[in-house]
């Protein structure tokens, strides 16, 4: 597979080394155009016909659709919209009322806290003593029993890459009378996926990541076929109605995944996700993880060798790991404004992990050396010792 043909499909600023795809992937150059004729053919001239006309309506379910082949999810199971923060709290909301002789929601304490916040706001409206557990990630499987209603992971730990076995995982919640909720934020348009095939019951992501469909890109939620006709919306929005313009004063689900919509989707958002997700008509998803996973593998060793004051805390077995690489390191802080000041951008994450995203679609071998060569000079001659490096910024 030659990825020279996806890399010209983005825009990189001349001279960078981008190693950030896990928290916001670069700009697909359709992106633009995309946008720019949204704007000015169908906003602008159209105004609200667009929505008939220009197949606004539709387009939750119809990018959805494109998101689930990535995903291994039927047509008809995947809808867009909001915000992943907004998505989980609606599938483990549906999933509890699912269960509702159960109290615990089990997930790992590697989660990312906004997963978990949410969780514990849902928790606190309900007001019916359930519980949000914590474990060890490893210690999940062992820690199902007949109290847990929901089963909450996220696929890829957004902080050392960490995998989890999504079909085992799910056979095991299942096992034990729960359901499950995958976060797939850091896997979706990085590793292949197979939802159905491992039975999951929900699942939910972002597009800004490994998808590059720009910051603030709405978000999937995914129900099992076999789920959606019984799913209670929580987020009982009018766009999830079966009538919407009936405008009815109750409440009436829609028949399909549909009911899963809250409210008017953000559709200039959409012409970035559509443009992004026509990169993913010229590769398939498996030869990105084979690729991903060589390049993942070169860029550990050369910073292994280069860098011994830093401590791969990824999985070093590929098969266990997504796509970003972590290093510890004491001054990981400094050392990354540092990096990033000389072009090669990854990102910071509390207490002192790098972190390095790493996709093929638009990085070769010989930025990762290079980005391996620059972090050695850093490192090994303290250049990250400077003030202005240990200046926190809100966004790390
Ligand atoms: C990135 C990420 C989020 C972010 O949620 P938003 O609502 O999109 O800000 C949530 N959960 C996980 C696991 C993530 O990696």
């Amino acid at each position: 597979m030659d990825f020279t043909r996806t890399r010209s499909l983005f825009h990189l600023p001349e001279g960078m080394i981008y190693l950030d795809g896990s928290s916001l992937g670069p700009l697909p150059l359709a992106a633009r155009e995309r946008t720019l004729r949204l704007l000015s053919d169908e906003w602008g001239e159209m105004l609200i016909r667009g929505w008939n006309d220009a197949g606004w309506m539709d387009a939750p379910a119809r990018l959805g659709d494109r998101i689930g082949r990535l995903i291994g999810a039927p047509a008809g199971t995947v809808v867009m919209g909001d915000t992943l923060s907004i998505k989980v709290y609606q599938a483990v909301a549906a999933a509890l009322e699912m269960r509702p002789e159960r109290r615990v929601i089990l997930s790992d304490h590697g989660n990312f806290p906004s997963d978990l916040y949410m969780v514990d706001g849902l928790l606190r409206s309900l007001f019916r003593g359930h519980e949000l557990r914590l474990v060890a990630p490893e210690e999940v499987a062992s820690a199902l029993d007949e109290h847990v209603a929901v089963l909450m992971l996220t696929e890829v730990d957004y902080r050392t890459g960490r995998k989890h076995d999504m079909a085992p995982l799910t056979e095991a919640a299942h096992a034990a009378g729960a359901l499950t909720v995958w976060d797939l934020a850091h896997s979706a348009g990085a590793l292949p996926i197979d939802l159905s095939g491992a039975g999951a019951d929900f699942a939910v992501g972002c597009t800004y990541k490994f998808l590059n469909a720009g910051p603030g890109a709405p978000a999937f939620i995914y129900v099992a076929p076999e789920h959606i006709g019984h799913v209670r919306p929580a987020l009982s929005g009018w766009l999830g109605h079966e009538a919407p313009f009936a405008f009815d004063l109750d409440y009436r689900s829609g028949p399909g995944i549909e009911r899963m919509r809250v409210g008017t989707p953000p559709i200039i958002a959409f012409a970035a996700l559509e443009a992004a997700l026509d990169v993913w008509d010229e590769v398939s998803i498996s030869d990105v993880r084979v690729r991903s996973i060589e390049l993942a593998e070169l860029f550990i060793a050369e910073v292994e060798k280069r860098c011994p004051a830093l401590e791969l805390v990824s999985p070093r077995s590929a098969e266990n790991r997504g796509s970003q690489v972590s290093f510890r390191f004491e001054h990981a802080y400094p050392a990354m404004q540092a990096l990033i000041d000389r072009g090669v951008i990854g990102d910071f994450r509390a207490p002192d992990v790098m972190r390095f995203g790493i996709t093929p679609l638009y990085l070769d071998a010989g930025d990762l050396v290079r980005a391996a060569e620059t972090l050695e000079e850093i490192v090994n001659g303290r250049l990250w010792d400077r003030p202005r490096y240990r200046e926190r910024r809100a966004v790390t």
